[in-house]
């Protein structure tokens, strides 16, 4: 029997082609564990009905963690459709934290000067507007409701303060427009300042939104750890991809207390499916942090080297790196580029 068993959720569009890559270079690492694919995404939503079925779960039950594709959600236009598969998941499987590191890497070329930016956003993950309370009022009125509570704000606020305290950071910065949203992001960050109280070690303040877009621009050093709601960390971190080369390159991981579910930041990108273009280094790098929390160090440490050798190459070696980063490879040249580099 294998040492874990992983629920892998192929995903929709192109999700296929990246989950496939990195399943290749998990085995190629030899990670001792049975990867069993599970029926979720849009089409589970178009073939069954439901867009995780209840086999899917029973597997997540049976399961150590959740590796995911990028998976479709049709657009709503004024009624309700199918729910995210990913909101769905982090919801149930209560995985409050989104974690997305912005690590500049080797040889990527990016859109500013900052080229050596680690900085991590903690975006909760289970309430605010992701929350899924909408309602129409009339057919030119529709509402969204942004859902703050005690527990969410108290313990995204200590996971914050806990992952840099572990990662060794200094500073943790709470991002809220609460001049405005004055119920929901001041009852935040009194909760945040408060949780603040029990790390005196640590440097925190709050700031609101507007504002940290701008620093995301004009000075994206000034970051260390963010601590944000739903949507404004789910549009702060497509941004701070875009600082480091791209969504092609950005990983992410839903953590709970007790469970947890890793993917890219980046969606199904459907208009590639099947060109085999896509960079697969996301979802890669996911895995890598999938590996970290299974306590499979030596090899997250083996896979992350790997693919920083190919990411330097690609500097200079158009053939060996994705379109997204100026080169000719498909996903699965760059992929077995990655599989040659590891030791
Ligand atoms: P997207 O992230 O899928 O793609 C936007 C653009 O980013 C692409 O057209 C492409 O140019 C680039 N891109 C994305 N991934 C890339 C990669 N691996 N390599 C190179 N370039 C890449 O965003 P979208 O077009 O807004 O959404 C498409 C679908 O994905 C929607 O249905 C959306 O709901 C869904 N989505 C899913 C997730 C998830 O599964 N967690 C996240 C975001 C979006």
């Amino acid at each position: 029997m294998a040492k874990y068993r992983i629920a892998l959720i192929e995903g929709d569009g192109t999700g296929p082609e990246v989950i496939g890559c990195a399943r290749k270079v998990l085995e190629a690492a030899e990670l001792d564990a049975e990867l069993v694919p599970i029926e979720a995404g849009y089409w589970a939503f178009q073939k069954f009905g439901k867009q995780v079925t209840d086999s899917a779960w029973e597997i997540i039950g049976e399961s150590n963690c959740v590796l995911k594709g990028p998976t479709t959600t049709p657009m709503g236009g004024g009624e309700s459709q199918m729910k995210s598969v990913a909101v769905t998941l982090r919801q149930r499987l209560d995985l409050y934290a989104n974690v997305r590191p912005c690590k500049s890497r080797p040889g990527v070329s990016v859109p500013t000067k900052f080229t050596n930016l680690d900085f991590v956003i903690v975006r909760e993950n289970t309430e605010g507007l992701y929350k899924g309370i909408e309602y129409k009022m009339s057919d030119d009125e529709f509402v969204s409701l942004r859902v703050f509570t005690r527990k969410g704000c108290e313990r995204i606020s200590r996971f914050g303060f806990e992952l840099a305290r572990r990662q060794k950071r200094k500073k943790v910065t709470l991002i809220t427009k609460a001049n405005i949203l004055q119920l929901t992001d001041g009852f935040f960050t009194n909760i945040f300042n408060k949780v603040a109280e029990d790390y005196p070690d640590l440097e925190h303040e709050d700031i609101y939104v507007d504002r940290a877009n701008m620093y995301m621009i004009t000075n994206p050093i000034y970051f260390d750890t963010i601590v944000t709601s739903n949507l404004f960390g789910d549009i702060l971190s497509d941004a701070a991809a875009g600082l480091i080369g791209g969504l092609g390159i950005a990983p992410g991981a839903n953590m709970g207390d007790n469970f947890a579910m890793f993917e890219a930041v980046h969606g199904s990108a459907p208009k590639y499916t099947g060109q085999k273009k896509v960079n697969p280094t996301a979802m890669i790098l996911s895995s890598v942090m999938m590996l970290r929390y299974l306590g499979e160090d030596a090899l997250a440490e083996k896979v992350e080297k790997a693919v920083d050798s190919v990411l330097l190459e690609g500097a200079t070696n158009k053939k060996v790196v994705t379109y997204d980063l100026g080169g000719t490879a498909t996903n699965d040249k760059m992929t077995d580029e990655i599989i040659k580099r590891l030791e």
